[in-house]
Protein backbone atom coordinates (compact mmCIF):
# COMPACT_ATOMS: atom_id res chain seq x y z
CA UNK A 1 0.00 0.00 0.00
CA UNK A 2 1.15 3.35 -0.92
CA UNK A 3 2.18 5.81 2.29
CA UNK A 4 -0.42 8.99 0.95
CA UNK A 5 -3.46 7.74 -0.29
CA UNK A 6 -5.04 9.69 -3.86
CA UNK A 7 -7.47 11.59 -4.52
CA UNK A 8 -10.87 10.80 -5.21
CA UNK A 9 -11.33 11.39 -8.84
CA UNK A 10 -8.05 9.94 -10.07
CA UNK A 11 -9.13 7.04 -7.48
CA UNK A 12 -12.51 7.11 -9.73
CA UNK A 13 -10.56 7.00 -13.06
CA UNK A 14 -8.86 3.85 -11.92
CA UNK A 15 -11.83 2.47 -11.06
CA UNK A 16 -13.34 3.30 -14.59
CA UNK A 17 -10.85 1.47 -15.56
CA UNK A 18 -11.17 -1.64 -13.95
CA UNK A 19 -15.30 -1.72 -14.23
CA UNK A 20 -14.05 -1.26 -18.14
CA UNK A 21 -12.40 -4.44 -17.91
CA UNK A 22 -15.31 -6.38 -16.42
CA UNK A 23 -18.15 -7.25 -18.30
CA UNK A 24 -21.28 -5.48 -18.61
CA UNK A 25 -23.55 -8.74 -19.30
CA UNK A 26 -24.02 -7.76 -23.26
CA UNK A 27 -23.12 -10.39 -24.77
CA UNK A 28 -23.25 -12.89 -21.53
CA UNK A 29 -24.61 -16.60 -22.74
CA UNK A 30 -22.03 -18.14 -19.84
CA UNK A 31 -23.46 -16.76 -16.69
CA UNK A 32 -26.35 -17.69 -14.66
CA UNK A 33 -26.25 -14.29 -13.20
CA UNK A 34 -27.80 -11.57 -14.56
CA UNK A 35 -27.90 -7.65 -14.68
CA UNK A 36 -30.23 -6.88 -11.57
CA UNK A 37 -33.54 -5.32 -10.61
CA UNK A 38 -33.30 -1.44 -9.90
CA UNK A 39 -35.16 -1.96 -7.05
CA UNK A 40 -32.97 -4.86 -5.89
CA UNK A 41 -30.15 -2.09 -6.53
CA UNK A 42 -31.57 0.58 -4.89
CA UNK A 43 -33.01 -1.07 -2.15
CA UNK A 44 -29.04 -2.49 -1.64
CA UNK A 45 -28.32 0.51 -1.36
CA UNK A 46 -30.38 2.30 1.40
CA UNK A 47 -29.05 -1.44 3.85
CA UNK A 48 -25.43 -0.79 2.76
CA UNK A 49 -24.88 -0.75 6.81
CA UNK A 50 -26.76 -3.40 7.77
CA UNK A 51 -25.58 -6.76 9.13
CA UNK A 52 -27.68 -9.62 9.27
CA UNK A 53 -24.97 -11.27 11.44
CA UNK A 54 -26.08 -8.82 14.35
CA UNK A 55 -30.14 -9.60 14.57
CA UNK A 56 -30.34 -7.42 17.33
CA UNK A 57 -29.06 -4.65 15.96
CA UNK A 58 -30.94 -4.72 12.53
CA UNK A 59 -34.52 -5.83 13.62
CA UNK A 60 -35.84 -4.32 10.60
CA UNK A 61 -33.60 -6.39 8.52
CA UNK A 62 -34.00 -9.26 10.07
CA UNK A 63 -37.87 -8.97 9.74
CA UNK A 64 -37.11 -8.37 6.22
CA UNK A 65 -35.29 -12.38 5.99
CA UNK A 66 -37.92 -13.70 7.93
CA UNK A 67 -40.52 -12.51 4.98
CA UNK A 68 -38.13 -13.38 2.06
CA UNK A 69 -37.87 -16.98 3.68
CA UNK A 70 -41.55 -17.25 4.20
CA UNK A 71 -42.56 -16.08 0.71
CA UNK A 72 -39.91 -18.25 -0.88
CA UNK A 73 -41.42 -21.22 0.94
CA UNK A 74 -44.62 -20.57 -0.53
CA UNK A 75 -43.30 -20.15 -4.05
CA UNK A 76 -41.30 -23.72 -2.90
CA UNK A 77 -45.17 -25.37 -2.39
CA UNK A 78 -44.54 -25.33 1.35
CA UNK A 79 -47.56 -26.51 3.57
CA UNK A 80 -47.10 -24.13 6.23
CA UNK A 81 -44.54 -21.71 4.91
CA UNK A 82 -44.71 -20.11 8.40
CA UNK A 83 -43.33 -23.43 9.96
CA UNK A 84 -40.27 -23.14 7.21
CA UNK A 85 -37.14 -22.53 9.04
CA UNK A 86 -33.76 -20.52 6.80
CA UNK A 87 -31.96 -18.03 6.03
CA UNK A 88 -30.02 -16.29 3.65
CA UNK A 89 -26.51 -17.52 2.45
CA UNK A 90 -24.00 -16.11 -0.01
CA UNK A 91 -25.36 -18.38 -3.04
CA UNK A 92 -25.98 -22.20 -3.93
CA UNK A 93 -22.42 -22.91 -2.54
CA UNK A 94 -22.71 -21.87 0.75
CA UNK A 95 -26.48 -23.31 1.04
CA UNK A 96 -25.31 -26.96 0.03
CA UNK A 97 -22.53 -27.00 2.23
CA UNK A 98 -24.47 -25.74 4.96
CA UNK A 99 -27.41 -28.54 3.82
CA UNK A 100 -25.16 -31.64 4.23
CA UNK A 101 -23.27 -30.19 7.22
CA UNK A 102 -26.78 -30.74 9.21
CA UNK A 103 -27.33 -34.10 6.71
CA UNK A 104 -23.78 -35.23 8.47
CA UNK A 105 -24.58 -34.23 11.87
CA UNK A 106 -27.71 -35.61 11.76
CA UNK A 107 -26.04 -39.25 10.91
CA UNK A 108 -23.79 -38.97 13.41
CA UNK A 109 -26.67 -38.38 16.62
CA UNK A 110 -28.50 -41.18 15.16
CA UNK A 111 -25.94 -43.45 15.10
CA UNK A 112 -24.65 -42.30 18.48
CA UNK A 113 -27.78 -42.96 20.10
CA UNK A 114 -29.25 -39.36 20.34
CA UNK A 115 -32.47 -38.81 18.94
CA UNK A 116 -33.46 -36.85 16.25
CA UNK A 117 -36.12 -36.25 13.42
CA UNK A 118 -36.49 -36.38 10.02
CA UNK A 119 -40.55 -36.69 9.25
CA UNK A 120 -42.58 -36.71 12.47
CA UNK A 121 -44.78 -40.07 11.51
CA UNK A 122 -41.22 -41.71 11.06
CA UNK A 123 -39.28 -43.13 13.58
CA UNK A 124 -35.60 -41.78 12.53
CA UNK A 125 -33.31 -44.33 14.19
CA UNK A 126 -31.06 -44.54 11.29
CA UNK A 127 -29.36 -47.60 10.59
CA UNK A 128 -30.29 -49.16 13.96
CA UNK A 129 -29.05 -52.40 12.90
CA UNK A 130 -26.42 -51.65 11.39
CA UNK A 131 -25.15 -49.99 14.39
CA UNK A 132 -26.72 -52.17 17.34
CA UNK A 133 -24.01 -54.32 17.69
CA UNK A 134 -20.78 -51.52 17.50
CA UNK A 135 -20.49 -48.29 18.49
CA UNK A 136 -19.75 -45.11 16.79
CA UNK A 137 -16.41 -46.23 15.81
CA UNK A 138 -17.73 -48.91 13.07
CA UNK A 139 -19.25 -45.68 11.15
CA UNK A 140 -16.28 -43.18 12.18
CA UNK A 141 -14.18 -45.76 10.64
CA UNK A 142 -15.75 -46.28 7.76
CA UNK A 143 -15.69 -43.10 5.31
CA UNK A 144 -19.68 -41.40 5.13
CA UNK A 145 -21.35 -40.61 1.64
CA UNK A 146 -23.49 -38.69 -0.16
CA UNK A 147 -25.52 -39.93 -2.92
CA UNK A 148 -25.52 -37.03 -6.02
CA UNK A 149 -26.38 -37.38 -9.35
CA UNK A 150 -23.38 -37.11 -12.12
CA UNK A 151 -24.51 -33.53 -13.03
CA UNK A 152 -24.74 -32.15 -9.47
CA UNK A 153 -23.10 -28.77 -9.21
CA UNK A 154 -19.05 -28.93 -8.58
CA UNK A 155 -20.02 -27.25 -4.92
CA UNK A 156 -20.38 -30.45 -3.90
CA UNK A 157 -16.35 -31.71 -4.81
CA UNK A 158 -15.68 -28.77 -2.56
CA UNK A 159 -18.41 -29.88 -0.08
CA UNK A 160 -16.84 -33.90 -0.18
CA UNK A 161 -13.43 -32.28 0.40
CA UNK A 162 -14.39 -30.09 3.12
CA UNK A 163 -16.37 -32.22 5.49
CA UNK A 164 -14.69 -35.62 4.35
CA UNK A 165 -17.37 -37.63 3.19
CA UNK A 166 -17.71 -39.12 -0.21
CA UNK A 167 -19.46 -38.54 -3.23
CA UNK A 168 -21.52 -41.42 -4.74
CA UNK A 169 -22.34 -40.33 -8.42
CA UNK A 170 -26.15 -42.06 -9.71
CA UNK A 171 -26.05 -42.21 -13.10
CA UNK A 172 -28.12 -40.32 -15.21
CA UNK A 173 -30.75 -41.33 -17.85
CA UNK A 174 -29.98 -40.08 -21.74
CA UNK A 175 -32.37 -36.72 -20.69
CA UNK A 176 -29.66 -36.32 -18.30
CA UNK A 177 -31.77 -36.89 -15.10
CA UNK A 178 -30.95 -38.99 -12.34
CA UNK A 179 -32.36 -42.48 -12.60
CA UNK A 180 -33.68 -43.53 -9.39
CA UNK A 181 -32.97 -46.85 -9.25
CA UNK A 182 -29.55 -46.30 -9.32
CA UNK A 183 -29.86 -43.95 -6.86
CA UNK A 184 -31.03 -46.42 -5.00
CA UNK A 185 -28.75 -49.05 -5.32
CA UNK A 186 -25.87 -46.72 -3.87
CA UNK A 187 -27.78 -46.22 -0.94
CA UNK A 188 -25.71 -48.23 2.03
CA UNK A 189 -25.07 -47.99 6.05
CA UNK A 190 -22.96 -44.97 5.13
CA UNK A 191 -24.85 -42.83 3.55
CA UNK A 192 -25.95 -39.19 4.76
CA UNK A 193 -28.65 -38.37 2.38
CA UNK A 194 -29.56 -37.75 -1.17
CA UNK A 195 -28.97 -34.68 -3.82
CA UNK A 196 -31.83 -33.61 -6.12
CA UNK A 197 -31.27 -30.91 -8.19
CA UNK A 198 -34.00 -29.12 -10.22
CA UNK A 199 -31.96 -27.10 -12.67
CA UNK A 200 -28.97 -28.52 -13.64
CA UNK A 201 -26.28 -26.76 -13.96
CA UNK A 202 -25.59 -27.89 -17.24
CA UNK A 203 -28.71 -28.63 -18.94
CA UNK A 204 -31.18 -27.08 -16.73
CA UNK A 205 -33.23 -30.29 -16.22
CA UNK A 206 -35.00 -31.19 -13.21
CA UNK A 207 -34.77 -34.82 -11.28
CA UNK A 208 -37.10 -36.80 -10.69
CA UNK A 209 -37.19 -35.70 -7.06
CA UNK A 210 -40.95 -37.01 -6.69
CA UNK A 211 -39.23 -40.70 -6.99
CA UNK A 212 -36.59 -39.28 -4.81
CA UNK A 213 -38.68 -38.05 -2.64
CA UNK A 214 -40.12 -41.93 -2.09
CA UNK A 215 -36.55 -43.66 -2.01
CA UNK A 216 -35.72 -40.91 0.71
CA UNK A 217 -38.83 -41.60 3.24
CA UNK A 218 -38.29 -45.36 2.49
CA UNK A 219 -34.32 -45.51 3.70
CA UNK A 220 -35.55 -42.59 6.13
CA UNK A 221 -32.48 -40.12 4.52
CA UNK A 222 -32.77 -36.83 4.51
CA UNK A 223 -32.92 -35.19 0.80
CA UNK A 224 -31.75 -31.67 -0.49
CA UNK A 225 -33.15 -29.90 -3.38
CA UNK A 226 -30.09 -28.00 -5.33
CA UNK A 227 -32.64 -25.62 -7.11
CA UNK A 228 -29.95 -23.19 -6.79
CA UNK A 229 -30.95 -22.01 -10.39
CA UNK A 230 -34.37 -24.02 -11.36
CA UNK A 231 -36.10 -22.08 -7.98
CA UNK A 232 -37.11 -18.93 -9.66
CA UNK A 233 -38.11 -20.80 -13.06
CA UNK A 234 -39.66 -23.80 -11.96
CA UNK A 235 -42.50 -22.61 -10.17
CA UNK A 236 -42.72 -19.62 -12.96
CA UNK A 237 -42.89 -21.95 -15.85
CA UNK A 238 -46.16 -21.74 -17.84
CA UNK A 239 -46.93 -24.90 -19.64
CA UNK A 240 -47.97 -23.46 -22.78
CA UNK A 241 -45.02 -21.27 -23.56
CA UNK A 242 -42.82 -23.85 -22.63
CA UNK A 243 -44.66 -26.61 -25.26
CA UNK A 244 -44.95 -23.71 -27.65
CA UNK A 245 -40.95 -23.89 -27.37
CA UNK A 246 -40.66 -27.39 -27.99
CA UNK A 247 -42.83 -27.92 -30.88
CA UNK A 248 -41.13 -28.96 -34.45
CA UNK A 249 -37.75 -28.85 -33.43
CA UNK A 250 -37.06 -31.99 -31.26
CA UNK A 251 -39.79 -34.25 -32.36
CA UNK A 252 -38.32 -37.78 -30.94
CA UNK A 253 -38.61 -35.78 -27.45
CA UNK A 254 -41.58 -34.54 -27.59
CA UNK A 255 -43.92 -36.77 -26.43
CA UNK A 256 -41.86 -37.95 -23.31
CA UNK A 257 -41.85 -33.99 -22.18
CA UNK A 258 -45.44 -33.66 -22.88
CA UNK A 259 -46.45 -36.56 -20.74
CA UNK A 260 -45.14 -33.82 -17.35
CA UNK A 261 -47.14 -30.66 -17.74
CA UNK A 262 -44.07 -28.42 -16.32
CA UNK A 263 -46.08 -26.11 -14.42
CA UNK A 264 -47.08 -29.47 -12.32
CA UNK A 265 -43.75 -30.56 -12.16
CA UNK A 266 -43.05 -31.50 -8.33
CA UNK A 267 -39.20 -30.97 -6.91
CA UNK A 268 -40.17 -29.08 -3.61
CA UNK A 269 -41.81 -29.07 0.00
CA UNK A 270 -44.74 -30.44 -1.63
CA UNK A 271 -43.04 -33.73 -1.82
CA UNK A 272 -42.94 -35.32 1.86
CA UNK A 273 -39.27 -36.74 1.68
CA UNK A 274 -37.80 -33.16 0.67
CA UNK A 275 -36.48 -31.95 4.11
CA UNK A 276 -34.46 -29.17 2.54
CA UNK A 277 -34.29 -26.75 -0.49
CA UNK A 278 -31.52 -24.12 -1.97
CA UNK A 279 -32.46 -21.08 -4.26
CA UNK A 280 -30.43 -18.63 -5.50
CA UNK A 281 -32.08 -15.02 -5.67
CA UNK A 282 -28.74 -13.77 -7.74
CA UNK A 283 -29.48 -15.60 -10.61
CA UNK A 284 -32.92 -16.27 -11.77
CA UNK A 285 -34.74 -14.37 -8.89
CA UNK A 286 -32.84 -10.87 -10.38
CA UNK A 287 -31.44 -10.06 -7.09
CA UNK A 288 -28.05 -8.51 -6.44
CA UNK A 289 -24.81 -10.68 -5.63
CA UNK A 290 -24.63 -12.19 -2.85
CA UNK A 291 -27.90 -13.49 -2.16
CA UNK A 292 -28.73 -17.29 -1.42
CA UNK A 293 -31.59 -18.96 0.19
CA UNK A 294 -31.65 -22.45 2.46
CA UNK A 295 -34.71 -23.35 3.53
CA UNK A 296 -35.82 -26.74 6.02
CA UNK A 297 -38.88 -28.00 5.88
CA UNK A 298 -38.86 -26.93 9.50
CA UNK A 299 -36.43 -26.55 12.54
CA UNK A 300 -37.30 -29.85 13.73
CA UNK A 301 -35.88 -31.71 11.13
CA UNK A 302 -32.39 -30.43 11.96
CA UNK A 303 -32.79 -32.53 15.31
CA UNK A 304 -29.83 -31.67 17.62
CA UNK A 305 -27.47 -30.65 14.63
CA UNK A 306 -28.57 -27.47 14.93
CA UNK A 307 -27.11 -27.09 18.18
CA UNK A 308 -23.82 -27.94 16.97
CA UNK A 309 -23.33 -24.95 14.79
CA UNK A 310 -24.87 -22.85 17.07
CA UNK A 311 -22.90 -21.07 18.56
CA UNK A 312 -23.35 -18.61 21.98
CA UNK A 313 -22.52 -14.94 21.03
CA UNK A 314 -22.57 -13.37 24.15
CA UNK A 315 -20.78 -9.91 22.84
CA UNK A 316 -23.74 -9.61 20.28
CA UNK A 317 -27.16 -8.66 20.42
CA UNK A 318 -28.85 -12.18 20.35
CA UNK A 319 -27.82 -14.72 22.23
CA UNK A 320 -26.78 -17.53 19.36
CA UNK A 321 -26.27 -17.94 15.67
CA UNK A 322 -27.04 -20.95 13.73
CA UNK A 323 -25.35 -19.51 10.34
CA UNK A 324 -21.93 -20.83 9.10
CA UNK A 325 -20.91 -17.16 8.09
CA UNK A 326 -21.01 -14.76 10.88
CA UNK A 327 -21.17 -11.51 9.76
CA UNK A 328 -23.37 -11.44 6.76
CA UNK A 329 -25.26 -8.50 4.29
CA UNK A 330 -28.17 -7.09 5.11
CA UNK A 331 -28.00 -5.39 1.80
CA UNK A 332 -28.42 -8.54 -0.25
CA UNK A 333 -31.58 -9.41 2.22
CA UNK A 334 -33.03 -5.93 1.66
CA UNK A 335 -32.46 -6.11 -2.31
CA UNK A 336 -33.94 -9.55 -2.47
CA UNK A 337 -37.09 -8.37 -0.46
CA UNK A 338 -37.32 -5.64 -3.17
CA UNK A 339 -37.34 -7.43 -5.48
CA UNK A 340 -40.01 -10.11 -4.46
CA UNK A 341 -42.18 -7.80 -3.14
CA UNK A 342 -41.71 -5.62 -6.30
CA UNK A 343 -42.39 -8.43 -8.52
CA UNK A 344 -44.60 -10.62 -7.02
CA UNK A 345 -45.20 -14.17 -8.44
CA UNK A 346 -46.77 -12.09 -11.72
CA UNK A 347 -43.70 -10.17 -12.50
CA UNK A 348 -41.18 -13.83 -12.06
CA UNK A 349 -43.94 -15.06 -14.60
CA UNK A 350 -42.84 -12.53 -16.93
CA UNK A 351 -39.56 -12.67 -16.36
CA UNK A 352 -39.11 -16.73 -16.64
CA UNK A 353 -42.07 -16.27 -20.10
CA UNK A 354 -39.40 -13.54 -21.64
CA UNK A 355 -36.52 -16.41 -21.13
CA UNK A 356 -38.76 -19.18 -22.36
CA UNK A 357 -39.69 -16.75 -25.43
CA UNK A 358 -36.06 -16.28 -26.29
CA UNK A 359 -35.18 -20.10 -26.18
CA UNK A 360 -38.19 -20.31 -28.80
CA UNK A 361 -36.42 -17.73 -30.77
CA UNK A 362 -33.36 -19.68 -29.83
CA UNK A 363 -34.43 -22.79 -31.46
CA UNK A 364 -35.77 -21.42 -34.73
CA UNK A 365 -32.46 -19.89 -35.34
CA UNK A 366 -30.55 -22.85 -34.59
CA UNK A 367 -32.76 -25.13 -37.27
CA UNK A 368 -31.89 -22.09 -39.48
CA UNK A 369 -28.34 -23.17 -39.27
CA UNK A 370 -29.46 -26.75 -39.48
CA UNK A 371 -28.90 -27.41 -35.66
CA UNK A 372 -30.80 -28.69 -32.96
CA UNK A 373 -30.85 -28.89 -29.25
CA UNK A 374 -29.14 -31.65 -27.21
CA UNK A 375 -32.46 -32.30 -25.51
CA UNK A 376 -35.33 -30.58 -25.90
CA UNK A 377 -34.77 -27.36 -23.22
CA UNK A 378 -37.44 -27.59 -20.40
CA UNK A 379 -36.04 -24.35 -18.80
CA UNK A 380 -33.70 -21.43 -20.28
CA UNK A 381 -30.39 -23.52 -20.64
CA UNK A 382 -29.54 -24.71 -24.20
CA UNK A 383 -27.23 -27.42 -24.75
CA UNK A 384 -26.14 -27.22 -28.57
CA UNK A 385 -23.45 -30.17 -30.38
CA UNK A 386 -21.44 -28.51 -33.11
CA UNK A 387 -19.99 -32.16 -33.75
CA UNK A 388 -21.47 -34.18 -36.46
CA UNK A 389 -24.57 -36.13 -34.69
CA UNK A 390 -23.20 -40.27 -35.62
CA UNK A 391 -20.04 -39.23 -33.25
CA UNK A 392 -21.49 -37.46 -30.41
CA UNK A 393 -23.74 -40.31 -29.11
CA UNK A 394 -23.12 -41.74 -25.59
CA UNK A 395 -22.10 -44.84 -26.82
CA UNK A 396 -19.31 -43.61 -28.86
CA UNK A 397 -15.92 -44.27 -28.47
CA UNK A 398 -13.60 -41.84 -25.85
CA UNK A 399 -11.42 -40.99 -28.69
CA UNK A 400 -14.14 -39.44 -30.63
CA UNK A 401 -15.66 -37.94 -27.30
CA UNK A 402 -11.99 -36.53 -26.92
CA UNK A 403 -11.79 -35.39 -30.33
CA UNK A 404 -15.90 -33.70 -30.02
CA UNK A 405 -14.75 -31.84 -26.98
CA UNK A 406 -11.29 -30.53 -28.36
CA UNK A 407 -13.77 -29.21 -31.33
CA UNK A 408 -16.34 -27.61 -28.97
CA UNK A 409 -13.73 -26.19 -27.29
CA UNK A 410 -12.05 -24.44 -30.18
CA UNK A 411 -15.83 -23.11 -31.93
CA UNK A 412 -16.19 -21.84 -27.99
CA UNK A 413 -12.67 -19.82 -28.17
CA UNK A 414 -13.18 -18.61 -31.83
CA UNK A 415 -17.20 -17.62 -30.67
CA UNK A 416 -15.15 -15.16 -27.97
CA UNK A 417 -12.00 -14.27 -29.58
CA UNK A 418 -13.43 -13.69 -32.68
CA UNK A 419 -16.69 -12.19 -31.94
CA UNK A 420 -16.58 -11.43 -28.26
CA UNK A 421 -19.41 -13.80 -27.46
CA UNK A 422 -18.83 -15.50 -23.92
CA UNK A 423 -20.43 -18.92 -24.40
CA UNK A 424 -19.71 -21.94 -22.01
CA UNK A 425 -19.23 -25.92 -22.98
CA UNK A 426 -20.55 -28.70 -21.26
CA UNK A 427 -18.45 -31.64 -19.61
CA UNK A 428 -20.66 -34.29 -19.77
CA UNK A 429 -20.70 -34.45 -23.50
CA UNK A 430 -19.46 -31.84 -26.31
CA UNK A 431 -21.31 -29.05 -26.38
CA UNK A 432 -21.86 -25.59 -26.67
CA UNK A 433 -24.18 -24.57 -23.60
CA UNK A 434 -25.69 -21.16 -23.53
CA UNK A 435 -28.17 -19.69 -20.73
CA UNK A 436 -30.64 -17.69 -21.81
CA UNK A 437 -31.06 -14.90 -19.03
CA UNK A 438 -33.15 -11.81 -19.28
CA UNK A 439 -30.21 -9.55 -20.17
CA UNK A 440 -30.28 -11.36 -23.63
CA UNK A 441 -32.42 -9.86 -26.55
CA UNK A 442 -33.41 -12.03 -29.88
CA UNK A 443 -31.55 -9.53 -31.48
CA UNK A 444 -28.44 -10.92 -29.55
CA UNK A 445 -29.64 -14.49 -30.50
CA UNK A 446 -29.83 -14.04 -33.91
CA UNK A 447 -26.18 -12.44 -34.44
CA UNK A 448 -24.07 -14.79 -32.50
CA UNK A 449 -26.00 -17.42 -34.50
CA UNK A 450 -24.70 -16.00 -37.38
CA UNK A 451 -21.03 -15.94 -36.54
CA UNK A 452 -21.52 -19.66 -35.03
CA UNK A 453 -22.78 -20.10 -38.47
CA UNK A 454 -19.75 -18.72 -40.06
CA UNK A 455 -17.31 -20.76 -38.04
CA UNK A 456 -18.81 -23.78 -38.61
CA UNK A 457 -18.92 -23.14 -42.26
CA UNK A 458 -14.92 -22.42 -41.98
CA UNK A 459 -14.71 -25.81 -40.58
CA UNK A 460 -16.14 -27.70 -43.57
C1 LIG B 1 -25.07 -21.89 -9.47
C2 LIG B 1 -25.32 -23.18 -8.83
C3 LIG B 1 -24.75 -23.50 -7.60
C4 LIG B 1 -23.72 -22.62 -6.91
O1 LIG B 1 -24.22 -21.41 -6.55
P1 LIG B 1 -23.26 -20.18 -6.21
O2 LIG B 1 -24.23 -19.10 -5.97
O3 LIG B 1 -22.38 -19.97 -7.41
O4 LIG B 1 -22.48 -20.54 -5.00
C5 LIG B 1 -25.09 -24.71 -7.02
N1 LIG B 1 -25.95 -25.55 -7.63
C6 LIG B 1 -26.53 -25.27 -8.82
C7 LIG B 1 -27.49 -26.23 -9.44
C8 LIG B 1 -26.22 -24.07 -9.47
O5 LIG B 1 -26.77 -23.81 -10.65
Amino acid sequence: MNEKGIPEEELFAELGFFSDADTNFKKVFSSMCTIPHPVAVAAQQKFVLSNIGDPGLFRGTCEMETEVIRMTASILNHPNPKSAFGHMTSGGTESNIEAVLHMKNRFSDSNSGSDFNLNSNLNSNLNSDFNSDSNMNSVSNSRLNLIVPKTAHFSFEKIANLLGIELKKADIDSYFRVIPESVESLIDENTIGLIGIAGSTEFGECDPIEKLSEIAIKHELPLHVDAAFGGFVYPFLDSDSVLDSVSGSVSDFDSDFNSVSDSEIKFAFNLPGVTSVSVDPHKMGLSVIPSGILIFKNESVLGSSLDKIKVKTPYLTSKYQSTLTGTRPGSSVAATYAVMKHLGVEGYRENVSYCMDLVNHFEKELNRIGLTPCISPRINIVTVSVCSANSTGSNSNETAQTANHEKTEKIRAQLLEKYGWNVSATKTIPALRFVLMPHITKEDISNMISDLEKLLNAEK
